[in-house]
């Protein structure tokens, strides 16, 4: 997992604007958060050989029913949401960035925010937006100097001083080996998703067992980020996010519990999710959409059919063929056939994971890419497309997490399915990727 920075600050100083700056072409995921009509976001950036993931905590949007009735209690009440937020995000993010309007001046509110992140005791950086430009760099800036935080004046809209910004949010990060070491130190983490009763807390409770170490509540966190440690063979793993798992009986609104955008949030809290469905009532619309949207984001995960004690042995096959067909079209995700009651295959899903998570860090040196690139065009030839046979260059191994190979071919429009499939399947092959998730790429070069 990459370190994570949130930008935080009053509703349209232009967080989303830099937001979209830092991660440029890459793709963000939306959280949808209920109540209030503004999406949290969260994005990679790579630059300068780091890796790190921008929270933009997106405060909140006003609608017009909202605008209408706006006044002092109100205001309160969209404060105290922003502050929220910015608590979430000091309990998971290593450093954070406060926005505030070089235009507007300082306002109380900032005043607030900047104790509030003071206190954190991360390292901060005091983004002044809207300086359009050096020339107004002196005009604008002086009266947030008495926040007495480090501070750039920058313009998300023009541009101007964004590589600076760039580099000041990197040297807040902690420096790599420190990082890779508290990384390991706090083991994996796993998320459990699944609709309620299909007995995700029974399954964590067996998994942990007595050697459940902590059972964190986080200090000034929402309920949402409850996680629950426990060491086997010297090594700690992570259940994350099981406030909605623990405590089901305070919870009554289960269409909110398992709601598609909450489980992805959770899941990337953490390295390998596990996707609990309940072997006993089958497959619903919903779990089919969230494996659809684990696959398609190239989330690391494995199944697991529970509650497997309740299906007579001579349904069992049957059982396995729903699934494994249900899966079909991301068959190198692991199911995993258990019961919490009976305790069959628990011992199996850590080592699952480990092996999931590793996969997932293969890299394969491009000398010896090629050479696998040549055997597996020269056993099956790709299929003529338009009386044209797609020819390849060569290839290399862009990414780790997921492994992303790309291959320069003479025309990547020519590609058949079929055939991606095939490369795909060799890839795994050779490579050994059984159960991580695979991106496969093609680009023309001439
Ligand atoms: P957020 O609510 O904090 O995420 O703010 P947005 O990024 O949505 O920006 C709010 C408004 O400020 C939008 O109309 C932006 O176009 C504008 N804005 C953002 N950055 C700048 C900037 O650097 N200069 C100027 N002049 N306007 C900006
Ligand atoms: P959650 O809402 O996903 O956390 O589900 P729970 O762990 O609370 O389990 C829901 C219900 O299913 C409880 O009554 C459990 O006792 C039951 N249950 C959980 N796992 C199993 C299992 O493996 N076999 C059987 N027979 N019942 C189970």
């Amino acid at each position: 997992m990459y370190p994570k920075i949130a930008l935080i600050g009053r509703p349209n100083v232009g967080k989303s604007t830099l937001f979209n700056r830092l991660i440029r072409s890459n793709r963000a995921i939306t959280h949808d958060r209920p109540g209030v009509t503004r999406d949290r976001m969260e994005g990679t950036v790579k630059r300068d050989g780091r890796t790190w993931t921008v929270i933009d905590t997106g405060g909140i949007h006003l609608d017009e029913s909202y605008k209408a009735a706006e006044g002092p209690s109100e205001l309160r009440g969209f404060e105290s949401e922003i502050l929220r937020q910015t608590q979430e995000a000091m309990a998971e993010c290593v450093a954070l960035c406060l926005v505030v309007d070089g235009r507007d001046g300082l306002l109380p509110f900032d005043r607030r925010l900047a104790e509030y992140v003071r206190r954190s005791g991360l390292p901060v950086l005091l983004a002044v937006n809207k300086v359009d430009g050096g020339e107004l760099e002196d005009q604008l800036t002086p009266e947030f100097h008495e926040l007495g935080l480090p501070m750039l004046a920058l313009s998300g809209e023009h541009g101007y001083n964004m590589r600076a910004f760039e580099e000041e949010l990197r040297d807040l990060l902690p420096p790599e080996d420190q990082w890779q070491q508290l990384e390991q130190e706090a083991g994996l983490k796993l998320a459990m998703l699944g609709r309620p009763n299909a007995g995700k807390s029974s399954l964590v409770n067996a998994i942990t067992g007595m050697n459940r170490m902590i059972v964190s509540d986080m200090a000034g966190t929402t309920r949402d980020s409850v996680d629950v440690t426990y060491v086997l063979d010297d090594k700690r793993y992570t259940f994350v996010d099981t406030a909605g798992v623990r405590r089901r009986a305070k919870i009554t609104d289960t269409v909110e519990r398992y709601s598609v955008n909450s489980s992805i949030k959770s899941s990337t809290k953490a390295h390998v999710t596990i996707l609990v469905l309940d072997g006993q009532e089958g497959l619903t619309q919903q779990d089919k959409r969230l494996i659809d949207l684990l696959d398609e984001r190239k989330t690391p995960f494995m199944v697991l059919v529970n509650k497997t004690d309740l299906v007579k042995p001579n349904e069992l096959a049957a059982v396995k063929k729903v699934y494994k067909e249900a899966l079909s079209y991301c068959a190198h995700v692991p199911i995993l056939y258990v019961s919490a009651h009976t305790r069959a295959n628990l011992k199996r899903i850590i080592p699952l994971a480990e092996q999931i998570w590793s996969e997932c860090h293969v890299r394969v040196p491009t000398g010896q890419l090629n050479r696998v690139l040549e055997a597996i065009v020269t056993k099956q030839q790709p299929p003529v497309v338009n009386r044209v046979r797609p020819k390849f260059f060569y290839m290399t191994q862009a990414e780790t997490n997921p492994p992303t190979f790309v291959f320069f071919v003479n025309d990547a429009d020519r590609m058949k399915d079929a055939y991606i499939r095939y490369m795909e399947r060799s890839l795994r092959k050779t490579f050994k990727i059984e159960h991580a998730p695979v991106r496969v790429r093609f680009r023309s070069s001439h």
